[in-house]
C-alpha cells in the first residue's frame, strides 16, 4: 500500500485501524527506506483488517488523508500458469491454433496435436466448414494430460487442401505434465520419515521449504475438501479428472479454492508452513487412486510424480 503526499520523510508507523477502537490496530513501524519524502509504501500485515489507515510520526502539513482500505482475505489471485513459457496440461493457458477454410472441407479433414517426440497423433478436431476456425488445446487427452514433451498443431493432410495455417499460431510448444507445487526453493524428500510409508504409514511425501513459500495445484481438478483436522492441518483435496486425488497439508492458512469450484494447473492454493502434525514447515502431498481421498481410493507414492515435475519448472 503507498499513501502520497509531501514531507513524509520523518513518519514512524503506519496504523491499520480496522473497525472501532484499537483492537484490531495493526501497526507497522517504517524503516528509513519505507518513508520516502513524497511517499510511504509498506506491505499490508498479516492480521490487518479493512479500515482506516493512519500515519504517525513528524510530517508535513500537505499530506493528502491516506483512504481507507478494504483488505480482501486470502491469496493474492496468482497465476503461475499464465506467466510459463510451456503450456502445461490443466494449465489456464491453452495452446490456440487457428486457420482459414477457403475451399470445400474434404471428408477427413483434421487439425492435429502431434508428438514431438514419438510423432504420433494424439488428438484430432474436426475442421468448421468455412471461414475462420480454431482449436484450444489444454494438453489433455481424454482425462490425462498427454506426455510431456514437444507437440505440433496443425492441419492434416486432407485438410491443408482447403485451409491454411493463420499466423501467430501456436503450431509448436512444450507441454509439461504439471506444475511442481511448491513456487520456490525446496528439498525434496531425503529421508526415509519423510517418504511414502516411512514411520506411522506416512501416505504422503514431504518436502521442505521457507515458510510462507506459495503452493500451486500441480494439476488441474475439482476442490473436493478444504478443512482443518489435528493432524493434518490446514489441507486441501483436489479430484483430478480421472478420478484420482490429490491432497496438501500443512498449509499456512485455509486455502481460498472452495469445495466444489475448478482449480487449473498453476493455480495458488495456500503457502507452505507447519499447521497441524508438523516439525518444520514443508508440503506433505499424497496421491490417492480413483475414486479418490478417502472415498474408497488408495494412496500411493507421490515421490516419483515430484521427481517429474522438479525437473519440469
Ligand atoms: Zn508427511
Amino acid at each position: 500500500m503507498t499513501v502520497r503526499g509531501s514531507e513524509l520523510q520523518s513518519a514512524q508507523q503506519v496504523t491499520f485501524v480496522g473497525s472501532t477502537g484499537s483492537r484490531d490496530n495493526v501497526v507497522v513501524k517504517l524503516s528509513a527506506r519505507a518513508a520516502q519524502p513524497t511517499a510511504i509504501t509498506v506491505t499490508v500485515p498479516r492480521g490487518a483488517k479493512s479500515g482506516a489507515v493512519r500515519i504517525s510520526g513528524t510530517i508535513g502539513s500537505a499530506v493528502t488523508a491516506p483512504q481507507p482500505v478494504k483488505i480482501v482475505a486470502g491469496l493474492p489471485a496468482t497465476d503461475d500458469a499464465s506467466g510459463s513459457k510451456k503450456l502445461i496440461a490443466g494449465g489456464k493457458r491453452e495452446a490456440r491454433f487457428s486457420y482459414h477454410v477457403s475451399g470445400s472441407v474434404a471428408a477427413g479433414a483434421r487439425v492435429e496435436a502431434v508428438s514431438g517426440v514419438t510423432g504420433k497423433v494424439v488428438r484430432t478436431w474436426p475442421l468448421v466448414k468455412s471461414g475462420e476456425g480454431s482449436v484450444n488445446w489444454d494438453g489433455f487427452v481424454g482425462n490425462q494430460p498427454a506426455k510431456s514433451g514437444a507437440y505440433v498443431l496443425r492441419l492434416n493432410e486432407l485438410a491443408s487442401n482447403s485451409a491454411k495455417t493463420k499466423v501467430g499460431s501456436d503450431s509448436q510448444f512444450e507441454l509439461a505434465e504439471g506444475f511442481f507445487p511448491i513456487r520456490g526453493a525446496h528439498k525434496l524428500s531425503s529421508t526415509a520419515m519423510q517418504m511414502f510409508g516411512g514411520g506411522r504409514g506416512h501416505q504422503g511425501s514431504d518436502h521442505f521449504a521457507a515458510c510462507g513459500t506459495p503452493l500451486a495445484a500441480w494439476t488441474s481438478g475439482v476442490v473436493q475438501f478444504n478443512a482443518n483436522q489435528g493432524a493434518a492441518g490446514n489441507y486441501i483435496v483436489v479430484q483430478r479428472a480421472n478420478g484420482e486425488s490429490y491432497a496438501y497439508m500443512h498449509m499456512r492458512e485455509r486455502s481460498p479454492a472452495k469445495v466444489g469450484t475448478k482449480v487449473f494447473a498453476g493455480q495458488r492454493l495456500g503457502r507452505v508452513s507447519d499447521s497441524g502434525r508438523a516439525s518444520g514447515c514443508h508440503l506433505h502431498i499424497e496421491l490417492w487412486t480413483a475414486p479418490g481421498w478417502y472415498k474408497g481410493g488408495k494412496p500411493y507414492d507421490s515421490l516419483p510424480l515430484m521427481k517429474r515435475l522438479d525437473k519440469l519448472n
